[in-house]
């Protein structure tokens, strides 16, 4: 199917305005790497001092992650999903995201609409695990942080059950065989409740910078409601990833153009 280029987020305000429900999927190229450069938006010494340092090292990594998440953690509202929260303002709609950053939570989308199954950042585990135990992301970030700038000393935090490693209780490639899914069962939950409803109903399917890391979270998924509601829309945008195939000829568009300058976020 050909790809449309210059469509943009404005281009299909009343399609929009038209459908019942709106499904939007939000993927990597609306992370929080591609969006904020940590670099200048985080000023401080210790983490200025750290992106200097040998980016090799684990231990470096682990420290200057540790200052990047508390930073998310701690961001008021972002701006980056502006234009979609004003099409979606007074609309039945349902946003899943397949990042772990936490970011579309700190945007003014409704938080009982939003679903991060991949993980939030608010989180630690047991990299075991060896228990279903979930720890605050924030008081452990707080302690690593005051721990480095009084002793210029990396530390890392241990189960108090066991004793191994805490990681972030995020999804990625190689947490997925121990990533605890306690979250975001709640949200989920609510996501495949609110899927149920969109049978037969005009329901317009937005799919934003999603990959192949995990296709079958939202990626498929969406394929397969355009394909089989017979009053679906759904619209592909990424720079690379845009293909559709033919089975959804008249049903989706696919347009090739990153995310980013979809949403006309400004960088
Ligand atoms: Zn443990």
């Amino acid at each position: 199917m050909k790809a449309k280029e210059r469509h943009m987020l404005k281009d299909y305000v009343s399609r929009i305005q038209d459908a019942d429900l709106v499904l939007v999927g939000i993927g990597p190229e609306l992370s929080a790497y591609e969006l904020i450069d940590f670099k200048t938006e985080i000023q401080n010494e210790h983490y200025q001092k750290l992106l200097r340092m040998d980016e090799e090292d684990k231990d470096v990594i682990w420290m200057r992650q540790a200052y990047e998440r508390h930073y998310l953690l701690n961001h008021s509202q972002v701006p980056y999903f502006k234009k979609l929260e004003e099409v979606l303002d007074q609309k039945d709609y349902f946003v899943i995201t397949s990042n772990n950053d936490g970011l579309i939570f700190h945007s003014g989308l409704d938080k009982n609409r939003l679903t991060a199954p991949c993980g939030s950042g608010d989180f630690f585990q047991c990299k075991g695990p060896c228990s279903e135990q979930l720890y605050p992301a924030e008081l452990g970030l707080e302690d690593l942080i005051r721990h480095y700038e009084t002793t210029g000393k990396i530390e890392h935090l241990e189960c108090p059950k066991c004793g191994a490693p805490l990681v972030y209780n995020i999804r990625t490639e190689d947490t997925k065989s121990t990533y605890i899914e306690g979250a975001y069962l709640n949200s989920w939950a609510a996501y495949t409740k609110w899927l149920q409803t969109t049978l037969n109903k005009k329901l317009f399917i937005l799919e934003l910078g999603e990959g192949f890391g995990v296709p079958g979270l939202f990626r498929w998924p969406f394929e397969k409601m355009a394909f089989y509601n017979e009053k679906a829309y759904m619209v592909r945008v990424n720079r690379t990833l845009y293909q559709i195939g033919e089975e959804l000829k008249g049903k989706a568009d696919a347009v090739k153009m990153d995310s980013k300058d979809f949403l006309e976020i400004e960088r």
